[in-house]
């Protein structure tokens, strides 16, 4: 048995690629990284792939290789952290592309692997990674891919700093002769002036913030391994933290905190059966949760924490965070299961 299954709606998936597609006139390219945001690679990079996506972004070369033997020699591969000391010969051998964010990168790639193809990512006031001096740009450029950059706040569209970061963008790109990239989801969805020649979407694809039109791309279902009545008084879980002010059902469900469902939601989050919410009582542990299932008619075979009654929007919010990171928190205990 599995922590769970996992369901991802092929279809919905490539309705959202496609009404990204439609945002902009520029190729739109898509970000697998962490294991295509929780939803596995493999079966990830083939679908987009036959909708006709050729640049694939991931955030370290060794997240490359699935890509590389999953789909072939064709598609594009750009590694966002650059061209790391020790590297090289995955580089070669992946025939993947970095994209560098420093002249010390542009060294190292240079020296050791002049004919491969590179990109370039300058910092526009992020500060997190990128080439920051217009001195170097040009330098950095010659025989880059692309040159991107990417933006800080771009979730709120009347932040200052997007335009900020966008001028900046374009005083030290404007004498390249290169195409440039800068959006991800949000900045897709800021306008034309962000999408340039390529754009890089994640989360958008995946049906998360801020894409609004997007659709719901996952589910996720629990087992119910054991239901058991208890009486007023006793208590459930770790610490006994719970104590039933009444007599009530509870449903011992197989996943925990190492399946993505955050301890810290012990007191807060809700599982649903056919439309029909049931409490999480007790402590969230490594593998297992209780449910108060009272309410329900029958004992179900199964309880839904992500689908039509709960999104990972809404399970973000209550966890404090972003759908980004739900996601990419759901582990490699449950069953993947794509149609
Ligand atoms: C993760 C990432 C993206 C994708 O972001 P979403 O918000 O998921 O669309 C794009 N560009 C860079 C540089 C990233 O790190």
């Amino acid at each position: 048995m599995c922590s769970g299954y996992l369901t991802i709606n092929k279809q919905a998936l490539i309705n959202n690629l496609k009404k990204l597609q439609r945002l902009s006139t520029s190729e739109t390219g898509s970000v697998v990284k962490a294991n295509a945001y929780g939803l596995g690679s493999k079966e990830i990079v083939k679908l987009l792939a036959t909708h006709g996506v050729r640049k694939f972004f991931v955030a370290t070369i060794n997240e490359a290789e699935i890509i590389r033997e999953t789909l072939g020699k064709s598609p594009e591969i750009y590694v966002f952290s650059g061209h790391l000391e020790g590297d090289t010969k995955k580089f070669i051998d992946l025939e993947a592309r970095p994209i560098l964010n420093s002249i010390a990168q542009l060294n190292r790639h240079h020296s050791q692997s002049r004919e491969l193809p590179f990109a370039i990512q300058i910092d526009t006031g992020m500060n997190r990674l990128g080439v920051t001096s217009n001195d170097w740009v040009k330098e950095l450029a010659t025989g880059a891919d692309f040159i991107m950059s990417h933006l800080a706040c771009a979730d709120e569209p009347s932040n200052l700093e997007n335009k900020k970061q966008l001028n900046k963008f374009l005083q030290m790109t404007s004498e390249l002769n290169i195409p440039r990239s800068l959006s991800a989801t949000a900045g897709i969805l800021l306008g034309n002036d962000y999408h340039f020649d390529l754009t890089r979407p994640g989360i958008g694809l995946y049906g998360g913030f801020p894409f609004s039109d997007s659709e719901h791309v996952v589910s996720l279902d629990i087992p119910v391994i054991q239901t058991k009545v208890i009486n007023k008084g006793e208590s459930i879980g770790y610490g006994a933290s719970f104590i039933a002010q009444k007599k009530m059902t509870i449903a011992t469900i197989s996943a925990g905190y190492a399946d993505g469902i955050i301890r810290s939601l012990s007191k807060k989050a809700i599982f649903y059966h056919e439309g029909i919410p049931c409490r999480v009582v007790g402590r969230i542990s490594m593998d297992l949760i209780t449910v108060d299932i009272s309410k329900l008619e029958n004992e179900p075979n199964y309880l839904n924490f992500i689908g039509p009654s709960q999104s990972i929007d809404q399970i973000a919010e209550i966890s404090n965070t972003i759908g980004h990171e739900i996601l990419t928190s759901l582990g490699n205990r449950y069953s993947r299961i794509y149609k």
